[in-house]
């Protein structure tokens, strides 16, 4: 047996992942007698949800980001540590973080870093069409989206302009949903006043989606308000439509090609890759298949959760979805705690509070069950359980008034182009 490294008095907890499953997990631990160690690759917790805004210049990224460290400012069982975890010695019990591999031990460890984008083997495409799930995509999303009517306004091309004008949304879930819902607004109420040369009107927005609807994770009838409500935006939605080419120029499908110099990605999730070190089985999203108390099989000391692990109950899959996480962090947490007192563990049972998906101004869907209702009444929902859920007051209050200002004004706050003189295009690649 190998030396293992020498072990504090209480449980040593280390959580990989400050995002929604990994921040639930260390703030349930916070009266457990554990020393928890959590360990971010960037300092902040991303409230994703409203990441779309931040790419359409809607909100800032602070507005809805919060320092981990912050967050857990008054938890004194609890460090944070700016780091990148690189392996997991599952027989050892250590992770070794940054480039000098620096071992954490653990007692315990929680696994919760989450998913990135997935371009179902073409990662060749991603340059082209960045995706959404960092800070730093809403802001390159955010970069091109603007760019774009800079250029429009300067050339004197007008088919170059037109593909200017056109931006292609791969994918129609919610996110691709909300993208495609939020340029038609900002393009027709907050830009047209700014451009002398260019119509900003004339925007096209088409959303690609391979499948045979939008939001399937939707009831069918609201998915089909929700197209309607895309189609009265302007936005041209295109179900079965399987992306098989893409470049600088725009996508194809099959021999029609959209030309179009903007095209974003919010077609599908893989798992962080560090499911594959926990030696466990995965789907074929690289997700962890985990135990029902969400431990993961041949190690009860170590818990995958969010969108890195998947799990079945009542048939169903259990969704990648911001609830889902918080109860996982909260049930791994208590898992830990209940061993410490040698109560036995319970099966993990998600509970789902309803779905919400936002199509644009005064537009959204929302599915509680058996009652489900759209529109304003909808959209009013979708804005008052997304300030609630912000982290932070200051999160809240600022969003509050930069909607509210919005909303009476049909501006977008933070039209920001960062960088434009280093920002280098990726090489051009014809469709
Ligand atoms: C654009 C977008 C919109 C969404 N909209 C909704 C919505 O409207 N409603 C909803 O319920 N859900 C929504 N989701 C899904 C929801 O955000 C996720 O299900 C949820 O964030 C998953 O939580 P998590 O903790 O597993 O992962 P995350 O919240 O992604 O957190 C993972 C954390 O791990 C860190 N990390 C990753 N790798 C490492 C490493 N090697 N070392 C150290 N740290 C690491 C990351 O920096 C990150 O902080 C949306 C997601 C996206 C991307």
């Amino acid at each position: 047996m190998p030396d293992q490294p020498a072990r504090p008095a209480r449980p040593r907890v280390v959580i990989i992942g400050g995002g929604f499953a990994g921040i639930a997990a260390a703030r349930a631990l916070r009266r457990a007698k554990v020393d928890i160690t959590l360990i971010d690759r960037t300092n902040h917790f991303i409230f994703q949800p409203l990441l779309y805004q931040v790419a359409t210049a809607a909100l800032a990224p602070s507005d809805i980001t919060a320092p981990i460290r912050w967050i857990l400012r008054s938890q004194r069982n609890a460090e944070v540590l700016l780091a990148e975890a690189r392996d997991i010695d599952t027989a050892r019990r250590v992770v070794r973080v940054d480039d000098d591999l620096r071992e954490l031990p653990y007692d315990y460890l929680i696994v919760a870093p989450g998913a990135r984008h997935h371009y179902f083997g073409r990662d060749d495409w991603e340059p082209y069409a960045p995706g959404l799930k960092a800070i730093e995509d809403a802001s390159e999303i955010r970069r091109r989206f603007l760019l774009a009517y800079e250029k429009a306004e300067k050339t004197e091309d007008t088919i170059e302009r037109d593909e200017l004008l056109t931006f292609v949304i791969v994918g129609g879930g919610p996110t691709g949903v909300e993208l495609s819902g939020a340029i038609p607004f900002i393009a027709k109420k907050a830009l047209h006043s700014e451009f002398r040369r260019v119509d900003t009107r004339r925007t096209r927005v088409v959303m690609v989606e391979a499948g045979p609807r939008i939001l399937p994770s939707f009831p069918e009838d609201l998915a089909q308000h929700a197209a309607r409500d895309l189609a009265d935006l302007g936005v041209e939605v295109r179900v079965n439509s399987m992306v098989t080419g893409l470049g600088s120029d725009g996508i194809s499908i099959g021999t029609e090609k959209i030309r179009a110099r903007t095209v974003f990605w919010a077609a599908g999730n893989k798992a962080s890759p560090l499911g594959k070190l926990l030696g466990a089985p995965l789907d074929n999203a690289g997700r962890v298949k985990v135990n029902d108390d969400l431990s993961v099989p041949g190690h009860p000391e170590i818990f995958a959760i969010g969108d890195l692990a998947t799990l079945s109950q009542d048939g169903r899959q259990v969704p990648g979805v911001c609830p889902a996480a918080n109860q996982e962090g909260a049930f791994a947490a208590k898992s830990i705690i209940r061993d410490t007192r040698r109560q036995p563990r319970k099966k993990f049972h998600y509970f789902n509070k309803g779905d919400l998906a936002t199509i644009g101004r005064s537009r959204a869907i929302a599915d509680f069950g058996r009652v489900k209702f759209t529109g304003r009444l909808a959209w009013f929902l979708w804005l008052f359980v997304h300030i609630m859920y912000l982290v932070g007051f200051r999160n809240r209050l600022v969003v509050f008034i930069e909607w509210a200002y919005s909303y009476f004004t049909y501006q977008a706050g933070v039209r920001l182009i960062t960088d434009v003189e280093r920002y280098k295009p990726p090489a051009s690649v014809s469709i």
